[in-house]
Order: structure tokens, then C-alpha cells, then sequence
């Protein structure tokens, strides 16, 4: 492996794995977007296999949280996200959290929710904007209409409810996001709601 490539990187007590550079979106706010990211160097030369994931992590019972995140969307890789989960449980991980845009049942063609039952603790799904038109400004989804990626966004979400213990949606302060508006559909939808700074992929 390139001795530069990050795949798992610490912060404060939680450790977050970049898995892959791809995304079926293009955010305005983006970290891949940023010259500074989030200080570490996080564009993969290639995507990284379970085994150097596995040994990227080392012990995860070290950690409050394991994150699957970006750079890119990590559930394009669902085979090593759910991989990794059951190997990590199986050492000892406390939680684990996958970081999304929501666009996997697209991505995948079915419904992939029931797959992460018992593997992923938490999911944080990027709602990004309280209408369609207004995600299609934001997010740029790169293979589908506006409409489809933002209904599939709430439908993941309802997914999400039915099979993993705690569900968050998000957006980022960002001009032009109703966030009182975002926050009753995250209502409406049974989740949690949280706003984030414009800071990256945390
Ligand atoms: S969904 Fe996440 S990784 Fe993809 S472009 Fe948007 S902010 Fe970047």
C-alpha cells in the first residue's frame, strides 16, 4: 500500500475510515472540494481491501466510534462496509456509524437497509435540503434526477428506521437551506436532526 494512503484517521475518540473517492453527488460543500479537507490527505490512490482496512484500524475496541465515511459515499462499497462491521464487532468495536448521502438503494438497485442489521449502530444520512430543487442546487446528484435522489434520500431514511438503532439526518448551514423546514421533515420522519458547520465530512 502507498505509504501517504489514509484510510483510517483519528478524531478525539473516534476513528473514521475513507474508503473510497466516489460519490454519486458533487456538494457544494464538499471536502473533496477544499485545498485543507480536514488535514489529513485523504485521496485514496486506490480503494483499500478489507485486509488493509482491517489492519489500518488495528484494535477497534480502542475507540468510542468507528465511522465509515468519505471522501466519497462509503455504501458504493457495501461489501466492505459490511465486511469490515462484522469483522470489527467480532474484535470488539463499541459503535458503528456509517456517514451517507442515503443514494445506496439507488446505488444498488434494492433495498440494502435489511443488510446492515446488527452491523451498524448508528447512520447519519446527509438530508442537505428541505426540497428537491433546492438539493439539486446543493448536491449536484451526478446520475440522477433531482426528484429520484431526493425521494430516494427519504425513503432510505424511513429504511434506516425500521433496521438500525439510531438515525440522523443532517444538513449544513448553508444559504438558502430552510433548516426549520428540514428539521420537521426529520420529524415527520421519526429521526434525529442534527445541523452541521460548514467544516467537512466529521
Ligand atoms: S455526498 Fe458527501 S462525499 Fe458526496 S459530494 Fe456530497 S459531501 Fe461530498
Amino acid at each position: 500500500m502507498n505509504k501517504k494512503m489514509t484510510v483510517a484517521y483519528k478524531i478525539g475518540d473516534s476513528l473514521y475510515l475513507n474508503i473510497t473517492n466516489r460519490c454519486t453527488n458533487n456538494c457544494v460543500f464538499c471536502i473533496r472540494r477544499t485545498k485543507k479537507g480536514i488535514g489529513y490527505d485523504l485521496w485514496l490512490p486506490h480503494e483499500p481491501n478489507l485486509q488493509e482496512l482491517l489492519d489500518q484500524v488495528g484494535d477497534p475496541s480502542r475507540y468510542k466510534e468507528i465511522v465509515f465515511c468519505g471522501y466519497g459515499e462509503p455504501l458504493i462499497r457495501l461489501e466492505l462496509v459490511t465486511a469490515a462491521a462484522a469483522e470489527l464487532k467480532k474484535k470488539g468495536a463499541k459503535q458503528i456509524r456509517v456517514n451517507t448521502n442515503g443514494h445506496a438503494n439507488l446505488i444498488h438497485q434494492r433495498n440494502i437497509v435489511p443488510e446492515l442489521t446488527g452491523l451498524i449502530d448508528v447512520i447519519s444520512i446527509s438530508l442537505n435540503a428541505h426540497n428537491a430543487s433546492t438539493y439539486a442546487e446543493l448536491s449536484s446528484p451526478l446520475n440522477y434526477s433531482p426528484d429520484e435522489a431526493y425521494s430516494a434520500v427519504l425513503e432510505f431514511t424511513r429504511h434506516c428506521k425500521k433496521y438500525i438503532p439510531k438515525v440522523v439526518v443532517t444538513v449544513v448551514k448553508w444559504p438558502g437551506v430552510d433548516i426549520e423546514a428540514c428539521r420537521s421533515i426529520a420529524e415527520e420522519l421519526g429521526v434525529e436532526f442534527r445541523v452541521r458547520e460548514f467544516y467537512g465530512n466529521e
